[in-house]
C-alpha cells in the first residue's frame, strides 16, 4: 500500500479490557514522566457510567455543529485533577513502619483522574460499568487544528497523526476548549498545550504505540484505516462492529470501541430477564450513535454462529502480532 493519505486507527475491545490501566501507566513512563506535565494521563481508562477524565468532560462542548467550530468549556486543572503529593518520606524513610499511613499531603483533593472507578450505575443484583480508555482520537476532521490562532496544530499526511508544534504555541488555550473530548492538557511550566503523539516515533520504525502494545487484555487493534487487510478495517468497515465514541462531535475520531456486552439482568427470584439488558440500549447509543444496535446484534448472531466465525476469531485475536500489523516490529 502507498505511504499517502493514510489514517492511522485503533479498535479498542470493551470486553477485553480489564480496566488495569497498563495502557495509562506505559504512556507516562514513555512522555509524560518531566515538570509541567505530573498532572497528565495522555491515556485514561474511565469507569463508565461516570463523569470521566476531566470531570463531566461529556457536558463541556465543542466540536463542529452544521459546520461550525464550537468553543466548549476550558477545562480547569482540577476538573482533570491535580497531581498529589504523598508522605513517602513519612511511611518509607523516617522510621514509621506500620504507624504511618500512606497519604496525600496539603491540600485535600476532591476530584481525581480515575475518582468514580468502578461505581457505574444501576441497582444490585444487576449494577454495571464498563472500562472505557481514552485518548486524543487522531480525528479527521480536528477541531483543536482548526481552533489553533498560531497554526500550532497539525495533521500528518502520511498517516494522519495530528500533532502540536511547540514552538508555535502561544499558550492560547483554544484547542482545550474546541477539542470535545477534552484530550489536550497544559503545560503551565513551559505555557504549552500538550496531548497524546500516536508514539509517533514509534510508528517511524513499524512499532505499535505503548498503549496498545503493551495491553495484556489483547483488546486494543492498530493499524491503517484504509489497509484492507488490517484488522482495524475489517471491524470498523467489513463487520462495522467498532464504533466512534461520541460520533455527534463531528470531528470523525480515529478510535473506536467494539462495544460491552453483558449479561441480562436478573429478576427478582434470580431467573434471567432474556428482554432486558444490563446497560440501557439508550445509554449505549448515547455514547456510540445509533449503529450501536446492529453492532451488538452482529456481535451477538456471530457468538451463537454454529462453526467458525472469522469475527469472533478476530475479536479473540489468538495471534496477537497480526493485531498492529504492519506495526508488529519488537519495540527493543
Ligand atoms: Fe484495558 Fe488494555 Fe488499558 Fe488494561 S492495558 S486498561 S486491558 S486497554
Ligand atoms: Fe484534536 Fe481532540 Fe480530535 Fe485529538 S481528540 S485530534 S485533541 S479534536
Ligand atoms: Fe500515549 Fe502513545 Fe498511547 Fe498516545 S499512542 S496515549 S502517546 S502511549
Amino acid at each position: 500500500m502507498e505511504k499517502e493519505n493514510k489514517q492511522i486507527a485503533q479498535v479498542i475491545d470493551l470486553n477485553k479490557c480489564i480496566g488495569c490501566q497498563t495502557c495509562t501507566v506505559s504512556c507516562k513512563q514513555l512522555w509524560t514522566d518531566d515538570k509541567g506535565m505530573e498532572h497528565m494521563w495522555w491515556n485514561i481508562v474511565n469507569s463508565m457510567p461516570g463523569k470521566g477524565t476531566p470531570k463531566d468532560w461529556e457536558k463541556m462542548g465543542g466540536g463542529w455543529k452544521d459546520g461550525n467550530l464550537i468553543y466548549g468549556k476550558l477545562p480547569s486543572k482540577q476538573d482533570f485533577g491535580e497531581a498529589w503529593e504523598f508522605n513517602f518520606n513519612e511511611v518509607h524513610y523516617e522510621g514509621n513502619k506500620n504507624k504511618a499511613q500512606l497519604k496525600p499531603i496539603g491540600n485535600r483533593p476532591n476530584w481525581g483522574p480515575n475518582w468514580d472507578e468502578e461505581q457505574g450505575a444501576g441497582e444490585f443484583p444487576n449494577g454495571y460499568y464498563f472500562n472505557l480508555p481514552r485518548m486524543c482520537n487522531h480525528c479527521t476532521k480536528p477541531a483543536c487544528l482548526a481552533a489553533c490562532p498560531t497554526k500550532a496544530i497539525y495533521k500528518r499526511d502520511n498517516d494522519g497523526v495530528v500533532l502540536i508544534d511547540d514552538t508555535l504555541c502561544k499558550g492560547t488555550k483554544m484547542c482545550q476548549m474546541a477539542c470535545p473530548y477534552k484530550r489536550i492538557y497544559f503545560n503551565d511550566e513551559r505555557n504549552i498545550a500538550q496531548k497524546c503523539i500516536a508514539c509517533f516515533p514509534r510508528l517511524e520504525k513499524s512499532v505499535a504505540p505503548a498503549c496498545v502494545r503493551q495491553c495484556p487484555g489483547r483488546a486494543r487493534h492498530f493499524g491503517y484505516l484504509q489497509d484492507e487487510n488490517s484488522q482495524v478495517h475489517q471491524l470498523v468497515y467489513k463487520w462495522k462492529v467498532a464504533l466512534p465514541l461520541h460520533p455527534d462531535f463531528n470531528t470523525e475520531p480515529n478510535v473506536f470501541y467494539i462495544p460491552p456486552t453483558l449479561p441480562k439482568t436478573l429478576n427478582e427470584d434470580g431467573t434471567i430477564n432474556e428482554n432486558n439488558p444490563r446497560i440501557p440500549l439508550s445509554y449505549l447509543k448515547s455514547l456510540f450513535g445509533e449503529d450501536v444496535e446492529k453492532a451488538l446484534i452482529t456481535i451477538e448472531e456471530e457468538k451463537t454462529k454454529i462453526g467458525n466465525s472469522e469475527l469472533i476469531d478476530l475479536l479473540i485475536s489468538r495471534k496477537w502480532h497480526d493485531m498492529f500489523k504492519p506495526f508488529h516490529q519488537d519495540p527493543i
